[in-house]
């Protein structure tokens, strides 16, 4: 299984006993579109940067909102952040910001995609003018270096 489908059927089965909700601001999460503020994602106890692996032990289930803000602030400290009352407040003012900007970033999101196919082509046609240029060369590299023995 590759550590990608991993990283989901872990982030499946941790939302399963999580009754469907994010750890940290009970908000219902789902598994539509990556973008979405309430999709759900793999959130580690200790940090990737601090060598903590993606496994049932070492993470939670939390909505792409309260991961991104947490980012890189360690359990306790942020523990101590969704404590505080004001938490709700602002993870509902970032998840209404998310909201109103997603279908723009949806949007760009398609761009870039047919952007990136176009790139995978143009490389592959530099590839093939490149191919028969890099052959010629060689066939009259060796050539030369025979007449000139
Ligand atoms: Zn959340």
């Amino acid at each position: 299984m590759s550590s990608q489908k991993r990283r989901q059927q872990i982030t499946r089965e941790l939302t399963e006993l999580q009754g469907g909700k994010c750890y940290y601001c009970q908000d219902e999460m789902h598994f539509d579109k990556d973008s979405c503020p309430d999709r759900a994602t793999f959130d580690h106890i200790i940090l990737a940067s601090e060598n903590g692996p993606v496994s049932r032990q070492n993470g939670v289930a939390a909505c792409r909102t309260c991961n991104s803000l947490r980012g890189d602030i360690h359990w306790v400290k942020w523990m101590s952040f969704i404590r505080n009352n004001m938490f709700n407040d602002c993870v509902r003012n970032v998840k209404k910001h998310r909201r109103d900007s997603l279908s723009t970033v949806e949007q760009l999101d398609e761009e870039l995609e047919a952007t990136r196919a176009r790139l995978e082509e143009l490389q592959k046609q530099r590839r093939e003018t490149i191919q028969p240029v890099k052959k010629a060369v060689r066939k009259y590299t060796q050539r030369f270096l025979k007449a000139v023995a």
